[in-house]
């Protein structure tokens, strides 16, 4: 039958390259629940409502009127993230979104919003979601489980690689400083900070190629 799998871990581990893997191998939806974070954090940026801090009461009565959908694209045979109405992909993925998205995240009422949607979600079984509350929080009775790690070095140098693919201005100093703020923030947050559920994987790539790592988690899915 089908399984509910959750990835969780900290930033640019590799969790959604194998959660994309493992969700076509397996015929189930793939949900990056960063990409709906990233989305609010986007919205919040283009109303003004970041600035060194995030101005909460703002983003919180805003809400209701932010609508977020994954609508497939034929292209490249993927969700691309939608906020109301308008595909937002790029944007979310910039630094200028990165910057913002740990202090946004730790708002209680946007988490609340996110998990619902994302349980609506995954309500029939079938999903591979990643993020960094999955296995404690939105899905606690996951029956597969993953916790990926890597040294912050080895992170931000994929991240980095991936930014200039993508033609960002930006050196590796400062994605390194990213990655390790976000990680930063994420776990001391008050709310659904970033843990490794008991019952959850640890997978460590610091050293592991991508493919070694797949066949691994495959392994564990079918199990
Ligand atoms: O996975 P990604 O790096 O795109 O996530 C961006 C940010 O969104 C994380 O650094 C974290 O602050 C937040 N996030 C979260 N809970 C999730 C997914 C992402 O707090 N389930």
């Amino acid at each position: 039958g089908k399984i509910t799998i959750a990835i969780d871990g900290y930033s640019s581990t590799g969790k959604s390259t194998i959660a994309k893997q493992l969700a076509t191998a397996l015929g189930y939806v793939y949900v990056d629940t960063g990409a709906m974070y990233r989305a609010v954090t986007h919205y919040a940026i283009d109303q003004g409502f970041t600035d060194h801090n995030v101005d909460a009461p703002a983003l919180i009565a805003h809400l209701p009127k932010i609508n977020l959908e994954f609508v497939p694209n034929p292209t490249t045979g993927r969700s691309d993230m939608y906020l109301n109405g308008k595909n937002v992909e790029k944007e979310i993925r910039t630094m200028k979104v990165s910057r913002q998205v740990s202090k946004v995240a730790a708002i209680t009422e946007v988490r609340e919003k996110l998990v619902q949607m994302q349980q609506q979600m995954g309500k029939d079984k079938g999903v591979v979601m990643d993020g960094r509350d999955i296995g404690t929080v939105v899905f606690p009775d996951a029956e597969l489980k993953l916790f990926m790690t890597a040294s912050a070095e080895t992170r931000a140098a994929r991240r980095y690689k991936e930014l200039l693919g993508r033609g960002e201005q930006v050196t590796y100093e400062e994605v390194l400083k990213n990655v390790r703020e976000r990680d930063r923030i994420d776990s001391t947050r008050e709310v659904s900070p970033l843990r490794k559920a008991v019952d959850a994987i640890e997978l460590d790539n610091s050293d592991m190629g991508l493919q070694e790592q797949y066949n691994r988690v495959h392994g564990y899915a079918l199990r």
